[in-house]
Formats: C-alpha cells, sequence, structure tokens
C-alpha cells in the first residue's frame, strides 16, 4: 500500500509538469484528488488492511494529498504568469507609431455650386430670401396665378400634405413671400430644396432650385438678359455661348427659357444636348402683372422679372455628371473627387 501511494505522488509530480495550461490543471486536480480521483479510489482498499497499519497510510495518504496540492498551486502560479506575459506581449503598444488623425471632409458638390451660384447673384446686388419648405396651396400655386385646374398642380407631381398643405413644389412661393413683406426695389435669390412625386437618372424626389426675382420702377427683358447671361458666363467660363427661347409659365409673361452650349461637346451635337449642340439650363420671364395683384403692387407702377434653375442640373453640367442620384448617395469614392 505504501509503494502504491508513493508511485501514485511520482506519476502526479511528472504529469504536473507537462500541464501547459490552466484548463489541463483543473482537470489533473480533478482526476487525482477528486471524489472519484485516483487518491481516493486506492484509499478504498485500505479496508483490507492491518488494523496497525492503517493509521500510518492514512497520515501518508494526507501527506501526500497535502503535497500534491502544494505542486498543483506551485505549477498554477507558473501558468498563471506565462499567461499574463502572453496578454501583455499581445496587447504591446508602440507608442513610436504616428498617431491616426481624423480624416478631413469636403464640401459636398452641391454645396459648392450652390456657393458659386449665390456669389455671382450677390456680387450683382441680390440679397438671399428663404421661405418655408412646407407650404400652403395659396403660396405654391394660387398666388402664383396658377389657378386649380392648372397641370402644375397635377397629383403625380406634387406630395400633399394633411390639412391643405403640400411640400412646395418650387422655391417660387418665395417671390410672393417677399413681395407680400417688401416694396420694391427687391433683388433677391431664393436657394432652398423642393419635392415632386419623380425618380430616375435626371430626378430625384428632393432636389434643390435657385429663384430669382427683381421688381423695380424700370425693368425690362433687357435687364433680364443681361443677368442671366453674365451668370451663365461666370459659372461656365466666359467663352459660353446664350440663347434664350419662347416658353411659358403661369406667373412670367413673356417667359423664356436660357440655354447654353453644349458643355460636352461645345455645339457639335451630341447623346447629352440629343444633337441640338444647346443645353436648357434655367426658366425666366417678366412678372405677370397678375402676380402683383395678389401682393398689393400696382402693376401700372412696377416691372419685373424672375428666373428659377435647378442646382443638380447646373452641377451635372459643370461636373460632367451623368447620373442625379449620385449626389445623395453618399458615396466617398463620389464625393472625394471633389475635395
Ligand atoms: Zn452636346
Amino acid at each position: 500500500m505504501k509503494e502504491k501511494l508513493e508511485a501514485l505522488r511520482e506519476k502526479a509530480l511528472k504529469e504536473l509538469e507537462g500541464l501547459d495550461s490552466l484548463q489541463k490543471l483543473r482537470d489533473f486536480q480533478v482526476r487525482y484528488l477528486g471524489r472519484k480521483g485516483e487518491l481516493k479510489t486506492l484509499l478504498k482498499s485500505m479496508g483490507k488492511l492491518p488494523s496497525e497499519e492503517r493509521p500510518l497510510v492514512g497520515q501518508l495518504a494526507n501527506r501526500i494529498k497535502d503535497f500534491i496540492e502544494e505542486a498543483i498551486a506551485d505549477r498554477e502560479r507558473v501558468l498563471r504568469a506565462r499567461e499574463e506575459e502572453r496578454r501583455l506581449e499581445a496587447e504591446r503598444i508602440d507608442v513610436t507609431l504616428p498617431g491616426r488623425g481624423p480624416e478631413l471632409g469636403g464640401v459636398h458638390p452641391l454645396t459648392r455650386v450652390l456657393r458659386e451660384m449665390e456669389e455671382v447673384f450677390i456680387s450683382m446686388g441680390f440679397q438671399v430670401a428663404q421661405g418655408p419648405e412646407i407650404e400652403t396651396d395659396y403660396y405654391n400655386f394660387e398666388a402664383l396665378n396658377i389657378p386649380p385646374n392648372h397641370p402644375a398642380r397635377d397629383m403625380q407631381d406634387t406630395f400633399y400634405i394633411e390639412g391643405g398643405l403640400l411640400l412646395r413644389t418650387h422655391t417660387s412661393p418665395v417671390q410672393i413671400r417677399v413681395m407680400e413683406r417688401f416694396r420694391p426695389p427687391i433683388r433677391i435669390i431664393a436657394p432652398g430644396k423642393v419635392y415632386r412625386r419623380d425618380a430616375d437618372v435626371s430626378h430625384t424626389p428632393m432636389f434643390h432650385q435657385v429663384e430669382g426675382l427683381l421688381v423695380d420702377e424700370v425693368t425690362t427683358f433687357a435687364d433680364l438678359k443681361g443677368v442671366l447671361e453674365e451668370f451663365a458666363l461666370r459659372l461656365f467660363g466666359p467663352r459660353t455661348r446664350v440663347r434664350f427661347r419662347p416658353s411659358y409659365f403661369p406667373f412670367t409673361e413673356p417667359s423664356a427659357e436660357m440655354d447654353i452650349g453644349c458643355v460636352m461637346c461645345e455645339g457639335e451635337g451630341c447623346r447629352v444636348c440629343k444633337g441640338s449642340g444647346w443645353l436648357e439650363i434655367l426658366g425666366c420671364g417678366m412678372v405677370d402683372p397678375a402676380v402683383y395683384s395678389f401682393v398689393d403692387y400696382d402693376p401700372e407702377a412696377y416691372r419685373g422679372f424672375a428666373f428659377g434653375l435647378g442646382v443638380e442640373r447646373i452641377a451635372m453640367l459643370k461636373y460632367r455628371i451623368d447620373d442625379i442620384r449620385l449626389f445623395f448617395e453618399n458615396d466617398l469614392r463620389f464625393l472625394r473627387q471633389f475635395l
């Protein structure tokens, strides 16, 4: 019996040396000292011993148990120290590495073009005005001489909100709001978001417009042409060609659309200008006297002109972008090109 106990001790000690993880150490402890462990199993056969030998063997068994427990504790210390070392090594920080600075953002291409436009008009004496994006039928349509049966009110185009409200379909209501509050001379541009139920490569449900309005005692169509031609030359370069075509808008009379020579083919004719060599960039006209009646202006005393243009369209032409949706996808590969 004594020999068996000594052999157990030797075997345990040897096995302990080879244990390389805390988990294996736990298993080892259970295997040797547990309730069904090797030591207990060995001691069960003690009953067969002569009674005078039992106390001695019992003492020896206890000593061996203590011994193994101590050896386990020693081994645990070693393994824990080793583990800590590994952890520290893995988490080591190289303090000599350069820091990671925050990435610098840029101005969105639409903001950039909008600022450029504002600068041009401000330099010509215009002021920036603003109005609400949620409008009433009165400001968005009626006061702009668009009666209830007019096609511009088509349900397909307008987002209607409960309570007779709607999302403005153009920045033109700002004209009315400004004229209600101020008397001529008026010279404003009104940049902002507008909304229409439309979505494809050249339409998004939300886009940006810049509205312009000039009202004074003596204003002619020549003034309109002068201001808008100057705008086109400043934005697209001094070689830009400009032409005006007759058009129709309910709140201007006469009305026109302004084209610039195609920026892609310079007039040769291409896919973008559909072979015409010209690109339409804005609508304009002399303010219809009917509109003055809504804001209490004397149509005999004042004359003015108004214009409206799409910021996305201008940006697409200026930067040769063929899909309007790129502006709103926030793809960094696209946006970084404008830094
Ligand atoms: Zn072209």
